[in-house]
């Protein structure tokens, strides 16, 4: 029985693993997945994350569609009207869709501040200028854009562009991030980590709800003529899964993108703490 709690944990954790994995081994590693997985699986990495591509932007969107799916479908029916559960999650969770949104929005509508030729005066007088470490007079050039690099700006390679202040370039919203960006950024990260995080609680309070409902936490199981002991938590945990299997793997899939959204929203927050300090 463990066997199956360990499997399921591992079928429903992989995917997000998988991608948070592929994104910090960093932006050359499709070389890394041709050679272990071959061809199609390092150009299918590529095209996903080392192009300007919509695909994982897509992806997100459609999941928190689904998660809303979801909600409608299987977790809904089951609140009970005038419950604690009724009065507090529906308006935390489509509150938290709703931010989600809006962030999201609101972080395409902000941007990164891109150098080019007409404006790089304006960031040169603002920023400075990046010279070559053994002579200070020597200005270092983007070759790309074809102006001089600014203090502070990153030429990034996916969009092709010079941008003010770079943090880092962001598969999952197709664009870079940089400090003009960065505070939309980190809401839309904290809405969505708020959002899975909502949603996982609502999944296992409902699965509780549900055990209590039945008696079945309560009940015994009998294992010879007149020998009973009480139902173990491995067994509850089956039951629910018997009966609930949506609820149950949804919640446990979100429960392990909250750990993943949470743990790179202080990553990228500490992150531009500790470099703003240069
Ligand atoms: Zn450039
Ligand atoms: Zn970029």
């Amino acid at each position: 029985m463990q066997n199956g709690i360990v499997a399921i944990v591992v079928v429903v954790a992989l995917p997000p693993l998988a991608l948070t994995g592929l994104l910090f081994l960093g932006p050359r590693s499709s070389s890394l997945t041709t050679s272990v997985l071959g061809e199609h699986a390092g150009r299918c990495q590529e095209y996903i994350f080392e192009r300007r591509s919509n695909t994982l932007q897509y992806f997100l969107i459609s999941l928190v569609l689904s998660a809303v799916g979801v909600y409608f479908t299987f977790l809904r029916p089951l609140i009970i009207p005038g419950s604690p559960l009724a009065r507090d999650y529906p308006a935390a969770f489509h509150g938290s869709v709703m931010l989600t949104f809006l962030t999201l929005a609101f972080l395409h509508v902000t941007g990164p501040q891109v150098i080019n030729k007409k404006n790089v005066k304006d960031y040169v007088a603002a920023y400075g200028v990046m010279t070559a470490q053994d002579s200070q007079d020597s200005v270092v050039m983007c070759t790309t854009c074809e102006i001089p690099r600014v203090v502070g700006s990153h030429h990034c390679r996916i969009c092709g562009k010079c941008i003010a202040n770079f943090d880092h370039h962001c598969v999952w919203i197709n664009g870079c991030v940089a400090r003009a960006n960065f505070i939309p950024f980190v809401a839309f990260l904290v809405s969505s980590t708020g959002l899975a995080g909502i949603f996982s609680v609502l999944c296992f309070k409902l699965t509780t709800q549900e055990l209590t409902r039945y008696g079945v936490d309560r009940s015994w199981i009998r294992e010879a003529e007149s020998s009973f002991r009480p139902i173990s938590k491995f067994e509850c945990f089956f039951w629910c899964l018997n009966w609930y299997p949506v609820v149950v793997s949804v919640g446990l899939f979100s429960g392990v993108v909250t750990l993943v959204l949470a743990g790179f929203t202080l990553f990228s927050a500490a992150g531009r703490y500790t470099r703003s300090r240069h």
